[in-house]
């Protein structure tokens, strides 16, 4: 059975005191709530922060990136044993916004996929295409791609522990949504990737999340479909008022899915 997971990712926004007084709205919003995972991936500077706030309620908090290895000489970076040892559970990892601006590709994504789970942190996959790539028609071979380069090398147990995102990347940020068939094909093409690689009994259980201008409006829709098992939601997340509707959508749904 598959759990609904919502994640909100802030990328470069809010200080330390947006996110107190973020989690002081949200946490007597989201108390009630039963049936599903929510999360908030902070920047950096914020975590300590949110993981005091969400302290002994069931939000779990992630980080937005992380560096491969452990401790070393590499200004500017932060481990996954540091986010550990802060209280993190999650990290996201190969979001379309570090492969654009900071050039990572599946080799990296698969070293911090795996460095993730060495720490102890469910990493969150982003995988997904480019507008080009859903008009010349292969979007499926570019999942494809990148689940081969940078999912399928990680051993067999270790897919109990990730979840994915399938993010076009062509919806990030702009409003446009893709239809609730459109991530269904893509949400169905990832399902069969896993399952051709660790078996349908495996492949059933791994969580694969919708983002790409997920809000309260289109929701419910796209998380009514069989294989999106929640959203990894970046503007929407930002407001208290308007995560917590997604959360209650998902929350419809919940636990209904993946039964096999
Ligand atoms: C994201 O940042 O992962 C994302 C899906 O952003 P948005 O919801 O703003 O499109």
């Amino acid at each position: 059975m598959r759990t609904p997971f919502l994640a909100g990712n802030w990328k470069m926004y809010k200080t330390p005191k947006d996110t107190q007084a973020f989690f002081d709205a949200f946490l007597p919003l989201v108390a009630g709530a039963t049936g599903r995972d929510a999360a908030i991936c902070p920047p950096y500077i914020d975590l300590h922060v949110a993981i005091a706030a969400a302290a002994g309620s069931k939000v779990g908090i992630g980080a937005q990136n992380l560096a491969a290895g452990k401790e070393g000489a590499m200004t500017g970076e932060i481990s996954g044993y540091m986010l550990k040892a802060i209280g993190c559970r999650y990290v996201i990892i190969g979001h379309s916004e570090r492969r654009q601006y900071f050039g990572e590709n599946e080799a990296g994504v698969l070293s911090k996929a795996r460095a993730a789970l060495e720490y102890g942190l469910a990493p969150i996959v982003c995988v997904g295409e480019l507008l080009a790539e859903r008009e010349s028609g292969s979007t499926e071979a570019v999942l494809a791609a990148q689940f081969d380069g940078g999912i399928a090398p990680l051993a067999p147990e270790q897919f109990a522990k990730i979840v994915i995102a399938y993010e076009p990347v062509w919806a990030i940020g702009t409003g446009k949504t893709a239809t609730p068939q459109m991530a269904q094909e893509a949400h169905g093409a990832i399902r069969l990737l896993l399952n051709g690689h660790i078996g349908a009994a495996a492949g059933a259980k791994v969580r694969i999340l919708y983002g790409g201008s997920m809000k309260a409006d289109n929701a419910e829709a796209l998380l009514a479909q069989p294989d999106i098992d929640g959203g990894l939601v970046g503007g929407a997340s930002l407001e208290p008022r308007g995560f917590i509707k997604i959360v209650q959508a998902a929350q419809k749904l919940a636990p209904q899915r993946g039964q096999s």
